[in-house]
């Protein structure tokens, strides 16, 4: 049974945002773990632990960078430091591997080490992790609830990462003539949006043609581009 505390931020999601919906409740989330990350995360010895093990994509560095407590950034990279420093060992593994080989090239060196420290982050982590039960509780609501299932129905579009992760999520999770409708419903959704965006990219593209310079520009083919890359994510 997927936690209820999900199902109100969801509905509250499907009900109020105009665009995909798991992107809002994904931007939420991502604004209240860079506040928990400066702020009381700081506190926990587990959670400190586990930060300066996978340390900060670039994106999450740039927006922890950006933000007012300064003091808690440098508390959090100088132990993170700390951990990528040990990982610096001094003798590298095997050397070329071939004819010239000691058979010592398979074990880990800094290249290992630190290649994984570059790959993880622990804000984007830990938002993937809350993101994947915020999927399951969705297709939970699919399954259990009438009204939910309206809702999700007429929204306008999902983005691709969401529209993606919600249907693999009911793949594995639901009844096959429960995924069967909720696979019918989404791709009818996303066939109507991402035609109705393609007539409009098609428009706005012919009105580059000097044959058509006096048709007005319709307000959809105005601000097709930008449209696009909300859901094109
Ligand atoms: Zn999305
Ligand atoms: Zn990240």
């Amino acid at each position: 049974m997927p936690e209820k505390i999900f199902t109100i931020p969801i509905n509250e999601a499907f009900e109020k945002e105009s665009g995909c919906p798991f992107c809002a409740l994904r931007e939420r989330l991502e604004e209240q773990t860079l506040s928990y990350t400066l702020g009381a995360a700081m506190m926990e010895p587990d959670v400190r632990a586990s930060m300066n093990a996978a340390g900060f994509c670039r994106g999450h560095l740039a927006a922890l960078h950006s933000m007012k407590n300064k003091l808690s950034l440098g508390l959090i990279l100088e132990s993170h430091l700390d951990e990528l420093i040990a990982a610096l060992s001094p003798e590298p593994s095997g050397g070329k591997k071939g004819v010239f080989s000691r058979g010592r090239g398979d074990e880990p060196d800094a290249a290992d080490s630190i290649g994984k420290f570059s790959e993880s982050c622990y804000i984007c982590r830990r938002i993937g992790d809350t993101e994947k039960r915020y999927l399951s509780n969705a297709v939970w609501l699919w399954s259990s609830d009438a009204a939910f299932r309206e809702k999700l129905k007429s929204r306008s579009f999902f983005c691709l990462t969401h529209f993606s992760a919600l249907l693999k999520t009911g793949k594995a999770e639901l009844k096959a003539a429960e995924y069967a409708g909720l696979y019918s419903a989404m791709t009818a959704l996303e066939r109507k949006y991402l035609s109705s965006l393609r007539s409009s990219v098609t428009q706005f593209n012919t009105s580059f043609d000097h044959r058509s310079s006096d048709k007005p520009l319709s307000p959809e083919a105005r601000s097709a581009l930008d449209d696009i890359r909300a859901a094109l994510r």
